[in-house]
């Protein structure tokens, strides 16, 4: 007879963890106890040795769909008592830190029971269980249990109670639980569903309440409801993302692959970014892609639409205004999208925080987040470096925040564009939340080094108004910082990273984004960079890749000449540019990678004008093809040490190649083989000076993958170890997490304002 304790960390509680455990145990014949405790779970078992065995090997393969046990520990207990039985202990009073588990999407017992008419859930779609229903978007605090959700309004009937409270059903403390007759419900029932799908079939924009807020929805197979969309929300070029009824139907609009596969079906469910195939989805869609965001259905809402009669692709675009965060309250949602939306389905399940879809790639096999959000958020991510208690604000677009007990940081959903006072709102509320459910009480606060930016503003009145430190840190240090937390990069092992990006604020007072920094989480080292150019207008010139094409031309050496794209563009703008240009005045320094890859697709007469961030560059790699692919070179210089690629090289020579009418697929190939060569060589010439072996690739401009798997081919063909995002978004919704690391190792600066 052995006797064995164990604690168990990670996502374990609400998520049917206990049940699971008293089931294995029971399979061995053990006895002993499982208990919630402040940080996890703790196991007391005893029977034989390879009963144990057997039970631990268990408890590690087949943990209940939402567990994720991060650490296990066990110890051997001395001379215990023998209990009788195996039971679950109730421990009401723990109180600590407990891991609530990300929503998730609605689970196949789960729609079993939707679609038996004899079962009292039939065509219930908020129907969920300790398997799938939603989680961190109902919290409204801790501890975790039904109180501290969105659910407190519903009391629990009596067979909904009974399930609640029997450890063998599905639903045993499943704080979402609930039934037609004690549950939230949809306004105007199963039959508002059924108009619905019809509305959607005959081409209305519908506002649906889902998980995390409302989608905007209408038939994707329809181009002039797509057009209407667009219209209505003033939405140029943006692609939106679809849900396909099933996988089928998905793999009739996309390439499917088995990651991809995988990755649709999870229970995080989110869009998948996948290689487009047919017309089946209208053109304006995705209009300039050669890719399309997919999901499937995951909440009851959804499958019920579809087996109503929904059209089987439908638009599913984030119920808001440009930026702003995702309407979730049925008033709010009436009074902001009444001018886009032909009707609307509401729930009574009150939504707390606002949470987008996720949005994620699939990357040499491996699954990369874009935008990480509903069903990701919120997993701890642990911290290589310590230190006190933490809030980060990221910077301005795509921004999300992160808070961290010192040991841990919690990235939260992707909030939108602080530029806008709406999202600082939602910032605020989404940091009271997380430092709520973390019990993180901050002792400082940290943000991007720009004086100009509003949540460094706002981070700065945070300080003030809770008597804590402020701090910053450099935007592309902080992107490296983010990429070496999800590796777990050892603190003292330097790297080099390539922090490519549109813009960040620059130790020197100028505008970052093509930067190559050497060094680790408390120090980086700019050894490279790209060649700075004056950019008239600054930030204004991220909008029109024309003028930063006019600006790279001007920069280097090219005569204006009328037969380029962007000259001809630019139209009576081109002597106020020259003049500008000539004498310095509005114009700033950059070495932004983002203006270079918008100058090139500027020239290539691909796209003068954005609508959305990374539009030029997206519509540049979709052309991209290696047919009839132009050798391009992008040399490598060298000032006081520091290596500079010399992009007036590269840009007078694509310009002269669309003089010549060489193929616009080639060249834009081409650029991205250069970018790609001149990359792995600055890293071969640095190794020799440095002896860095490690490269990793971080910054929006690793969104693009035909640039990012070419770079890594190339550096781990020199036999670099290659760190690429899997956890975190190379842009700037990962930068959080990399301001707190860069903080914890000592490498903050003050913050000083405009
Ligand atoms: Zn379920
Ligand atoms: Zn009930
Ligand atoms: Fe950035």
């Amino acid at each position: 007879m052995t006797s064995l304790g164990i604690r168990v960390t990670g996502t374990v509680q609400g998520v049917g963890f206990r049940p699971f455990v008293a089931r294995i145990a029971a399979r061995q014949a053990l006895t002993g106890f499982v208990a919630n405790d402040a940080a996890g779970v703790s196991i007391e078992v005893h029977g034989s040795e390879q009963a144990i065995e057997r039970f631990l090997h268990d408890l590690q393969t087949h943990p209940p769909r939402l567990a994720d046990i991060q650490r296990l520990v066990t110890r051997p207990l001395e001379g215990a008592a023998i209990p009788e039985a195996f039971e679950i202990k109730e421990s009401e009073q723990a109180v600590g830190r407990t891991a609530i588990p990300p929503d998730t999407a609605v689970c196949e017992a789960c729609l079993e029971e939707m679609r038996d008419p004899r079962d009292r859930r039939y065509r219930y779609p908020l129907i969920a269980c300790t398997d799938c229903g939603p989680r961190f978007t109902i919290t409204t605090g801790l501890p975790y249990d039904r109180e501290h959700t969105t659910m407190a309004e519903f009391p629990l009937c009596k067979p909904c109670r009974i399930e609640y409270q029997d450890p063998r059903s599905r639903r045993y403390h499943a704080q979402p639980t609930a039934c037609p007759e004690c549950g939230p419900e949809i306004d105007g029932g199963d039959e508002r569903l059924q108009r619905a799908a019809r509305e959607l079939r005959e081409g209305s924009i519908v506002a649906i309440k889902g998980i995390g807020g409302y989608h905007l929805a209408c038939n994707a197979a329809d181009p002039s409801a797509v057009a209407k969309l667009r219209a209505r929300k003033g939405r140029g070029d943006k692609p939106f993302a679809i849900m396909a009824r099933d996988l089928q139907t998905a793999e009739r609009v996309a390439q499917v692959d088995d990651s991809s596969t995988a990755l649709l079906r999870s229970p995080a469910a989110p869009i998948v970014v996948l290689r487009s195939r047919d017309e089946t989805v209208a053109r304006n869609v995705a209009p300039g892609n050669d890719t399309v965001g997919v999901m499937l259905p995951y909440s009851g809402i959804h499958h019920l639409l579809f087996e109503h009669g929904a059209p089987p692709l439908l638009v599913m675009t984030s119920g808001n205004l440009s930026d702003e965060p995702i309407c979730t309250d049925p008033a709010e949602a009436e009074a902001r999208l009444s001018e886009i939306a032909d009707s609307f389905v509401h729930h009574n399940r009150s939504i707390y925080l606002p949470c987008d879809d996720s949005v994620l790639r699939i990357v040499t096999e491996t699954p990369q987040p874009i935008r990480r959000s509903r069903g990701i958020v919120p997993a701890p991510l642990p911290l290589p470096v310590d230190g006190p208690m933490s809030i980060a604000v990221g910077a301005e677009l795509k921004a999300a925040a992160c808070i961290s007990d010192g040991e841990y940081a919690w990235l939260s959903q992707h909030i939108g564009d602080t530029a806008d006072v709406e999202t600082l709102r939602v910032l605020q509320e989404t940091i009271d939340l997380l430092c709520e459910i973390e019990r993180v009480g901050a002792e400082r606060i940290i943000s991007d080094l720009h004086p100009g930016y509003l949540s460094s503003r706002w981070a700065y009145e945070y300080a003030q108004a809770h008597g804590i430190e402020h701090l910053a840190v450099q935007h592309h240090h902080a992107h490296m910082a983010s990429l070496l937390v999800e590796h777990d990069y050892a603190p003292d092992e330097p790297v080099l990273a390539i922090s490519f990006d549109g813009t960040g604020y620059g130790l020197d007072g100028s505008i970052w984004g093509g930067e190559l920094l050497l060094g680790s989480y408390r120090e980086a080292e700019r050894v490279g960079h790209l060649a700075p150019i004056a950019l008239p207008g600054g930030d204004a010139a991220t909008k029109h890749p024309t003028r930063s094409a006019a600006a790279h031309l001007h920069s280097a050496g090219v005569q204006w000449d009328p037969r380029l794209p962007p000259i001809s563009a630019l139209g009576d703008d081109t002597r106020i540019l020259a003049s500008m240009l000539a004498s310095g005045a509005s114009c700033v320094t950059t070495t932004s990678a983002g203006r270079l890859f918008d100058a090139v697709s500027a020239l290539l007469g691909v796209c003068q004008e954005i609508d959305y961030e990374g539009q030029a560059a997206i519509e540049l790699e979709a052309r991209a093809s290696d047919r009839q692919a132009v050798p391009l070179d992008l040399p490598l210089l060298e000032a006081d040490g520091v290596l500079v690629l010399d992009s007036g090289t590269l840009i007078a020579a694509i310009a002269q190649a669309v003089l010549d009418d060489a193929p616009i697929e080639g060249v834009a190939a081409g650029f991205h083989d250069a970018l790609a060569r001149a990359l792995t060589e600055a890293a071969v010439r640095l190794r020799e000076r440095h002896g860095v072996r490690t490269v990793g690739l971080t910054g929006g401009v690793f969104a693009n993958r035909l640039l990012t798997e070419r770079l890594r081919g190339r550096l781990v063909h020199e036999d670099f170890g290659v760190l690429v995002h899997r956890v975190v978004p190379p842009n700037d919704g990962g930068l959080a997490l990399g301001q707190v690391a860069v903080a914890n190792a000592g490498g903050a600066r003050p913050w000083r304002p405009a």
